[in-house]
Order: structure tokens, then sequence, then C-alpha cells
């Protein structure tokens, strides 16, 4: 059997109307700020492509650079300039910050209602005991992809590998949400392979090219490829890959998102999604605030 190719990009595209459909009824334009300290190249293009479809989408959109050599402080002071503005609803820290600066520090200083990366503890805090919250955008996107395919996970044995705070973690406590069964794997974990191959659901993000074989996979899984790997072709020219061996899963899962257009454009469609969630909370904070 050969597996479903999931389009991610046409999920993606639903997850964007629905929000411009949405977006009609608010008083005023939500607004996202970026923050992006330092030259990674990957970094910029993420970037890039967030501020144009934030644009696309109607929002108010702005990018706040800083140098690679930049302080904390000064990054706090960007937080915090961002957090008192009132056009402002969503503020992204593009990671990875420089070295010199706590990404934990960073992330705490920002308003929790204006987290649309949901990596302030409060979020996630929020998300591990089952309340609403602002969820981190690519466990969000890879959630909306999985029940596209199967709506109900009750009993589902869902396999995660990665534990990063923004992809890892949040998936295994949006799974276990969904009453799947959830096994969270990462570096120290002995015999990966043998666990995959138990999932109903698979999701890897680790960022390790040819990772899952097709053997790690049991047939008609459903298999999320959230790794973003550059590799170099004998000819010197790039390409992305995922975490998943494409070719040899595609024989065997049920259905499969690829790399490019799998779980990328969701991560980014999600961020709109959060932005929008975050300008409604607020508007109705400050309405209730000056109808009192
Ligand atoms: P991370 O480096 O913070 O975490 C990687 C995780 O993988 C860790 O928990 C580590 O223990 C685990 N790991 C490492 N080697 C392993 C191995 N051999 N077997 C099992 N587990 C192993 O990375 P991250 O920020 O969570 O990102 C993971 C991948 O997802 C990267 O490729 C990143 O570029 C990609 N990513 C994609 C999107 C998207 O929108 N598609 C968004 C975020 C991250």
């Amino acid at each position: 059997m050969t597996a479903e190719i999931i389009d991610g990009r046409a999920l993606a595209r639903r997850v964007v109307e629905q929000v411009k459909a949405e977006m009609a009824s608010l008083p005023r334009l939500p607004g996202l700020a970026v923050i992006l300290a330092g030259d990674d190249p990957a970094s910029h293009v993420y970037v890039n492509s967030k501020i144009k479809r934030a644009r696309d989408v109607g929002f108010n959109a702005e990018v706040k650079m800083l140098p690679a050599g930049v302080s904390e402080e000064e990054v706090l002071a960007q937080v915090a300039a961002f957090n008192e503005r009132d056009d402002i609803d969503g503020i992204l820290v593009q990671l990875p910050l420089p070295p010199q600066v706590n990404t934990l520090r960073v992330m705490a200083a920002v308003d929790p209602m204006k987290d649309v990366d949901g990596l302030h503890a409060l979020n996630a805090g929020r998300l591990l005991q089952g309340n609403d919250a602002l969820i981190p955008c690519t466990p969000l996107g890879c959630l909306k992809i999985i029940k596209s395919i199967v709506p109900d996970l009750t009993g589902s044995h869902a396999v995660v590998i990665g534990s990063s705070n923004i992809v890892g973690k949040p998936m295994a406590s949006l799974l276990l949400e969904e009453r799947a069964t959830v096994t969270t794997t990462h570096i120290h974990t002995r015999d990966t392979q043998f666990i995959c191959r138990g999932a109903d659901i698979l999701v890897s993000a680790v960022g390790k090219p040819g990772l899952v074989r097709g053997s790690w996979i049991k047939p008609r899984a459903i298999v999320i490829d959230v790794g973003i790997n550059r590799i170099t072709r004998p000819d010197g020219t790039t390409r992305l890959v995922g975490d998943v061996e494409f070719d040899e899963a595609r024989e065997v899962a049920g259905a499969l998102t690829p790399v490019p257009g799998g779980v990328g454009p969701m991560t980014i469609a999600c961020l709109m999604e959060n932005t929008l969630k975050a300008a409604r909370m607020r508007i109705e904070v400050q309405r209730v605030a000056q109808a009192a």
C-alpha cells in the first residue's frame, strides 16, 4: 500500500480562510510583532514567511531586528516595549536567540496574553492542566493535521520523538488531552524503534535526516514529520528533508506529511490563529475595562 501524502498547504489555507472570516467581526486589526535577534539564515527565512503571511491575512505585522551581539537587557527592553503597546496583540521571539541571551528569561518576560508562541510558563502550565491556553503553533498545527485524518484519537497509541518545550512536550500534552496513550522518546531513550513500531500516530520532532526508517512504522500509522533539515546534494545544491525516510515510510504508513509542504505551512497558519485569539482576548479585556 502507499500512504496518503497529507497536503499541509491545503489544510493551512483552510485555517487562514477561517481566520480571515473571523477577523471581519473584530473592531480593529490584530497586530503581530516579531523579534529577530542575530543573523541565522533559516530564522530570517521563517520570520519573513510569518510576516508576509500575517500581512496577507490583513494583520498589522512588524519585525524588530536586533544584532547578533545584542545583550539580554536589550532583548528584554524590546519585549517590554511590545508588551506596553496597545496595538500589538501577539509577540513572537524567534528562536534560537544568541547564546548570551537566556531564552527562558525572555519567554517569561512576554505578556502571557500576547504569547502567540505559547512558550510562557503560564500558557505551558495551562496546556498541561487541560485549560484554554495559547498553544505552541507547530504542535497545534500537527494536531489539526492528525485530526483531519482521524477525528477521534481516543485510545490511540501516539509516540512523539523529541521532547523540546516548543514541539515535543506540548505535542504530547495535546495528544493526551485528545485521550491518546502517549509515549515521548528523546535522545536517551533505549530502543526508540521498538517503541515507534507500536504507534498508531508517530510524530518526529528531532532534526535528524533519515532517523525514522520504514521499519520503525506500524502499517497504516499516521506519520507527522516535523523535522526540517537542509542537506547538500553531490552537485553542491541543497534541499530540505524531514526526519523520516520518506520513500520507505510511504510504503508502510497510512498517511504521511511531506517536507516541505506538511507541518511548516500549518505552523504559520496556527500563528495566525493564535494572533487572532490573542487579539480577541485583549479586545474583550479592553471592552470590560472601558465598561467598568
Ligand atoms: P530541539 O533540538 O530543541 O529538540 C530535539 C529533540 O530531539 C530533543 O528532545 C532530543 O532529545 C531529541 N533527539 C535528538 N536526537 C535524537 C535521536 N537520535 N533519537 C530520538 N530523539 C532525539 O529541536 P526542536 O526545536 O524541537 O525542533 C525539532 C525539529 O523540528 C528541527 O528539525 C526543527 O527545525 C524542526 N521544527 C520544525 C517546525 C516546523 O514548522 N515544521 C517548527 C519547529 C521545529
